[in-house]
């Protein structure tokens, strides 16, 4: 029997997202990322059609002998990785980690304090997102633009007179690593919690290039394992706090996930070992292109933020692009290209300008994985001013990317599949 066009498409649509992703697209979205191939080849396995309500060996399902150990392996791989005591890897995201604790730290009608939007707090951290729909308030802290970070003065009389019952630090435009001490002690001092969203840079933090907040005060950690951390998507809650670890897994189940896609469980190990080995490595390599694409950006003509800084130490990069027509065309076009960026608002960008905002976000991280180093970021910094700013046809362009990045499609800092599992009798074609 033929197969039906229906089906037909979706393989098709499937296929031609693949090939054009994955071989010929140069990706500098700052939160995605890929897995290793043997991250990948553990990630589709039997485990994703499976349930398993509750903690491991406490499950409310038979049929679990083998993912109980997975998961107990994951929390202990990740936990020594991060060098913290508790790890609870069932939130299937990272908006769902901080639903969990948000809920655990605050009731309907309490005050938190946030990160300040303008400085990337994300969607979930307000009263638009996660922390409105469990009812609890929001008010941010207050933004420095000269040190493009919470302006510390300020955040710490505010904590002292609003005493929240949580602030929350973190963001997903995170150039510079928030002032997690100093924001602790004012909020420990009117018995509140501090909670760090580090879904950005967790594979920074495992590759020791970037503040672990646990080890600076922070009660807990909540993140997502799929943007410098190379995993699989999913969201992860951390914390040397024993107590603190008890609640966040008693109101994970049954409140925010039933069952907690077990599959994610062994790319999460695999990733976790992959880091542990070359996550230095990897990290390092990151935030060395970061600087050098940042500076070649500005030396081709754009308006690269936080120039007086160093730009950035991060795998992140913000460019202000009014001059070349705003956010919403230069991304648009440089996807004519093939250079995949998103837009975003810029710290003096009014919340409506957020479908035409002022700049783009670009992250390193992805292409680092796939082998680029300072000078093909140099490269690349050229083809973006051959779009974005001498207005060279993008389809010209694109030729020269898909040429550039057959040099990047094998996924560096991690191990080889083993020969013996490429000889699995349950054969899945790769849509590829
Ligand atoms: C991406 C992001 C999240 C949400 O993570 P998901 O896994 O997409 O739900 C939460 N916080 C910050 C700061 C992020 O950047």
């Amino acid at each position: 029997m033929s197969l039906p066009p229906e089906l037909e498409k979706v393989i098709e649509l499937t296929r031609t997202h693949n090939r054009w992703r994955r071989f010929e697209c140069i990706n500098l979205i700052a939160s995605e990322n890929v897995m290793s191939p043997l991250a990948e080849a553990a990630y589709l396995t039997d485990m994703m059609h499976r349930y398993a309500e509750g903690k491991p060996r406490r499950r409310y399902y038979q049929g679990n002998v083998y993912t109980d150990e997975v998961e107990l392996l994951v929390m202990d791989l990740m936990g020594k990785l991060l060098k913290v005591m508790y790890v609870e890897p069932r939130p299937v995201s990272g908006t769902v980690a901080n639903a969990v604790v948000f809920r655990v730290l605050a009731n309907p009608g309490d005050r938190a304090l946030i990160a300040p939007v303008q400085a990337g707090a994300h969607v979930s951290h307000t009263k638009f997102g996660t922390l409105g729909a469990l009812g609890i308030e929001h008010l941010e802290l207050p933004f420095d633009l000269d040190s493009w970070n919470v302006d510390v003065d300020r955040a710490v009389r505010m904590i002292e007179e609003l005493k929240p019952k949580f602030v929350t630090l973190g963001a997903s435009v995170y150039l510079f690593p928030h002032p997690t001490k100093e924001i602790a002690a004012a909020a420990h001092s009117v018995g509140a919690k501090v909670v760090h969203d580090v879904a950005h840079v967790l594979g920074l933090i495992a590759g020791n290039r970037w503040p672990n907040p646990i080890h600076e005060g922070a009660d807990v950690a909540t993140s997502s394992t799929h943007k410098t951390f190379p995993g699989p998507q999913g969201g992860v809650v951390f914390t040397d706090d024993e107590e603190m670890y008890k609640q966040v897994s008693r109101y994970v189940f049954p409140w925010f996930v039933s069952n907690h896609h077990l599959h994610r469980l062994p790319a999460m190990a695999v990733t976790a070992i992959e880091m542990t080995h070359f996550g230095e490595q990897y990290a390092d390599q990151i935030v060395r292109n970061s600087r050098a694409f940042a500076e070649a950006l500005a030396e081709e003509g754009f308006k690269v933020l936080a120039e007086h800084l160093g730009y950035t130490m991060s795998h992140t990069i913000v460019v202000d692009v009014r001059p070349h027509g705003g956010g919403a065309k230069v991304a648009k076009i440089l996807e004519d290209a093939n250079i995949i960026v998103n837009k975003n608002l810029l710290p003096w960008d009014p919340p409506e300008a957020v479908r035409d905002p002022s700049g783009i976000r670009l992250g390193t991280q992805e292409m680092t994985r796939f082998g680029m180093k300072e000078d093909d970021f140099r490269y690349l910094a050229r083809l973006i001013r051959e779009v974005a700013i001498d207005g060279r046809d993008p389809g010209e362009v694109r030729k020269k990317v898909v040429e550039f990045r057959k040099n990047f499609l094998e996924v560096k800092y991690g191990f080889d599949v083993p020969k013996h599992l490429e000889e699995s009798p349950i054969k899945i074609p790769m849509l590829l």
